[in-house]
């Protein structure tokens, strides 16, 4: 089946599950990720904000600005790549993501990637970092995102070798000028990559 198909019923399951969801509101967009089908880099976010919930469309608030500039300055255009999040439904007054809600929201993101089967996923924050290297058979390497963002894990798939780049969330960077460095930096690795 062509992947746009497939991610035309995915998207059709996904809006019936949220229809019934406890984080659902009426007036408000679940988040199902936007972007490329034959990008080469997804990335993962946590769960979607305000802005995100009114729009139906990720990263487009404070966050999503930050994450554009990053992307420019690794050469990447937001159509090149396909950007989702865990939990794609608003959390109450943006609080964290439970477990059990990453738990019922993880099947359509793991179809997804399945999917679009990109080479790198760049995971954005402690949440998506966590649940992916999970998901990757990397449980024992998981720690902090202070401590291991910008490293580069290789996975062997069955499509071939998948690389795992946990990123700091870019929400980070709102008040902090020096986590914005930081991340500019992460994001120099991720174009190096891409060139590769
Ligand atoms: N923060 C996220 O993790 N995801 C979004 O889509 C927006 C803000």
């Amino acid at each position: 089946m062509e992947k746009e198909t497939e991610i035309e019923e995915l998207k059709k399951e996904f809006n019936e599950f949220c229809k019934k969801s406890p984080l659902y509101k009426e007036g408000t967009f679940p988040v199902f990720g936007e972007g490329s089908l034959n990008s080469e880099i997804m990335m993962v976010g946590e769960a979607p904000g305000y802005n995100e919930s009114m729009t139906g469309k990720p990263f487009c608030g404070a966050s999503g600005k930050i994450l554009d500039k990053l992307l420019e300055s690794a050469g990447l255009k937001r159509e090149d790549i396909f950007i989702t999040n865990i939990v794609k439904i608003r959390p109450p007054d943006n609080r964290n993501p439970t477990k059990e809600e990453i738990k019922q929201f993880s099947p359509f993101l793991d179809k997804q990637i399945s999917i679009i089967n990109p080479k790198i996923i760049c995971t954005l924050g402690n949440f998506s970092t966590g649940y992916i290297m999970e998901r990757f058979n990397l449980k024992d390497k998981i720690q902090g995102i202070s401590k291991i963002h910008g490293h580069i894990f290789n996975v062997s798939t069955l499509l071939g070798i998948l690389k795992i780049v946990p990123l700091y969330h870019p929400a980070v960077a709102v008040y902090n000028a020096n986590m914005k460095d930081t991340l500019k930096e992460d994001f120099l690795i991720l174009k190096k990559l891409v060139g590769d």
